[in-house]
């Protein structure tokens, strides 16, 4: 286990405290617990104009040195990937770190053996089974740059990301399970490169399902096939630390999603030492992400956070409520799983579900559970602390972004204090700053502002692939001189932050500015919502209205009732003021693929302009939308 450990709130204070006032010497100190093939000459050097941001300059590793070769001696036998299968009477897998080693090496050498080669991009378009971290590792190994995209988008957004990225081939499978249904994987990636992706050279096609699949002869290749004419050890590329190591496109909640790069030594070093301190990670220890690979989260904490520390990581192919709501209980118990990492939006659903799929199970395993993608709202922090947690674990609410890296704020399991609704402190590095309007740092506590941050870490992006001046514009355009996050944040009286939304989510409501996350909190109190999503519109006494669009466990028979709940609900914990005007009850929310509110398809159906609802590429479920605009006719 790697030497950066923090045990205690007191070395808490100490290890934040240098790593503000020497964050050069603090980074040098913990990229050194990593293997590096040559060392780097300088540790930073940055300006967040253009922007420009290097670390451990002149650097040569490779991140799958670090991964596995580096724990082949002392952890060669011990599982590093726990793969759990989307139907529980299929046969689960179990590798060590000397199988996997040699399936990533394998792997690599495949990538290899059909002309792919170090800087070429991959476009990797799979479900979440083995070959999927395989074949993440495989393209790092060789230093082809990996460009996962969840294998649950379109053709159209899939084509989209392998045009925007120029990938030279793509992994995938034949086809997919998720939940009761069966997927045609390969079929959708045929459609997306016949959509005009030149680039595309090969297709590697991982068995799944044994489907008979179409083959583009001279491009298309099974994977079993080409395993059996590839030798078992590739050496790992040497890689700059500032090499590409990744590009991954956002959620897309807010637009189009960007194409954001990743290098290889800044991302190893902050990955590893978040996924020890965030989690409290111990050496035998069963660690499970739910996240798909698809998301940033599966990326560092599925992937690369674990296998860094010599984890054991738990893979999981299906969804949370399929045979029925006890499947993620029931995956813990059966594998002992310690610490757990999973979304808001997962837990609620699981919530309307009834406790007694929780119940049913003991859960005695787990020490650490986590919660990523938005803010959680008090109830899902309650329930999650109490019925699953059983008020032993901590429950810990970590803020980052696709563009961060890594958890960036976060309460440290076991050490920090908590605070249901919020993230807490920054991780040791990070520099988070509130700005007012005029891009001025607010100081002292309980305070609200632009949650920006002043100094870059290590793991932060370098650039939106193919288009520099979209990441200036986007990240270090709106507050000279800062990284904006797009979120605004409050700091409270002990200086615990609290995400608020994203900024163009606030409402303001005569002068009174409100997160949305805020009222949405106290809509979710009352009993009867499951989850809720607010929006602001054109008002003409308050400038703005709010405008709830609320989901409930039962049908609503008595609308007046309830809305009556809603608002006292809202009343008693924020005040008269944030009162929702209009309230909807809908069956569902728009959400992207990933989970999250797409709140400006909300924002435009509340406008009553539904005539352009912008990019929708990325959104789950297009139905909901419709029934949503058809409900609207009738809110008062
Ligand atoms: P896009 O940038 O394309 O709109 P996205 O922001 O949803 O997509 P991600 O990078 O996956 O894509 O999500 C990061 C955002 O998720 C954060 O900026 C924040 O708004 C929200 N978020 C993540 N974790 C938390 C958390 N613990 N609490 C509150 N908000 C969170
Ligand atoms: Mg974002």
């Amino acid at each position: 286990m790697m030497n950066f450990r923090i045990s205690s709130p007191e070395q808490y204070e100490v290890t934040y405290r240098r790593s503000v006032e020497d964050p050069e010497g603090f980074w040098d100190q913990i990229a050194k617990e990593y293997h590096w093939f040559e060392p780097w000459h300088k540790t930073l050097e940055w300006e967040f104009y253009t922007p420009s941001v290097k670390w451990f300059i002149g650097g040569k590793t490779n991140i799958t040195y670090n991964c596995l070769d580096r724990h082949l001696k002392k952890r060669g036998n011990k599982l590093a990937l726990i793969w759990e299968p989307n139907d529980p009477k299929e046969k689960f897998v179990r590798l060590t770190y000397r199988e996997l080693y040699e399936r990533v090496n394998q792997y690599a050498n495949v990538l290899k053996r059909n002309g792919i080669k170090k800087g070429d991009r991959v476009a990797i378009y799979m479900p979440m089974i083995p070959e999927l971290a395989i074949a993440v590792l495989a393209c790092a190994r060789i230093g082809a740059v990996h460009s996962v995209v969840f294998a649950g988008f379109s053709a159209v957004s899939l084509a989209d990301r392998i045009k925007d990225a120029g990938a030279v081939a793509v992994l995938t499978s034949d086809g997919l399970n998720r939940g009761a249904k069966q997927i045609p994987v390969k079929r959708v990636v045929d459609e997306a490169i016949a959509m005009g992706c030149d680039t595309v050279k090969r297709v590697i096609v991982t068995e799944r399902l044994g489907w008979a699949v179409n083959m583009v002869e001279g491009r298309d290749v099974w994977l079993h096939e080409e395993l059996q004419h590839v030798g078992k050890e590739c050496p790992p590329e040497p890689m700059d630390s500032e090499d590409m190591l990744f590009i991954l496109y956002t959620s897309g909640s807010t637009g189009k999603p960007k194409g954001v790069v990743h290098t290889v030594g800044g991302y190893m070093v902050y990955a590893g030492y978040t996924f020890l301190n965030a989690f409290q990670y111990e050496e035998s220890d069963v660690f499970w992400c739910t996240a798909d690979v698809g998301w940033i989260t599966g990326h560092t904490y599925l992937i690369y956070g674990p296998l860094l520390n010599g984890a054991t990581t738990l893979m999981f192919e299906g969804v949370p409520t399929y045979p029925d709501a006890g499947r993620f209980w029931q995956v813990i118990d059966k594998y002992g799983v310690n610490i757990f990492y999973t979304a808001p939006t997962a837990i609620r659903s699981l919530m309307a579900a009834g406790l007694d799929h929780v119940l049913s199970y003991s859960l005695d395993s787990l020490r650490v559970l986590g919660s990523v993608g938005e803010p959680i709202n008090e109830e899902a922090w309650n329930w999650y602390h109490i019925h699953v947690g059983k008020e032993r674990c901590p429950v810990i609410d970590t803020w980052w972004q696709t563009e961060t890296g890594g958890i960036m704020i976060s309460a440290l399991a076991g050490i920090s204090k908590l605070k249901p609704a919020h993230a807490g402190q920054p991780l040791p590095g990070i520099q988070p700053v509130l700005l007012d309007a005029d891009g001025r740092e607010i100081e002292g506590n309980d305070v609200e502002g632009y949650l920006c941050i002043k100094h870059p870490w290590p793991s932060m992006l370098r650039t939106t692939f193919g288009d520099h001046e979209r990441c200036r514009q986007t990240y270090f355009s709106a507050f000279k001189g800062y990284y904006f996050t797009g979120d605004g944040a409050r700091r409270d009286e002990n200086g615990l932050y609290r995400i608020i939304g994203r900024v163009d989510d606030v409402i303001n409501v005569s002068g009174h500015r409100f997160g949305t996350a805020e009222i949405e909190n106290a809509i979710n109190l009352c009993k009867k919502v499951v989850e809720s999503a607010v929006v602001g519109y054109p008002h003409e006494i308050k400038g703005q209205g709010i405008y709830a669009f609320v989901v409930t466990a039962e049908p609503v028979t008595n609308p007046d009732l309830v809305e009556a709940e809603i608002i006292e609900s809202v009343v008693a914990a924020i005040g008269k003021i944030a009162r929702p005007d209009k309230i909807q009850f809908v069956s569902g929310l728009p959400k992207t693929r990933s989970g999250k509110i797409m709140r400006r398809i909300l924002r435009k159906v509340a406008e009553g302009d539904i005539s352009n609802l912008g990019d929708t590429t990325t959104l789950l479920d297009p139905a909901v939308v419709d029934e949503i605009i058809e409900g609207a006719k009738t809110v008062k």
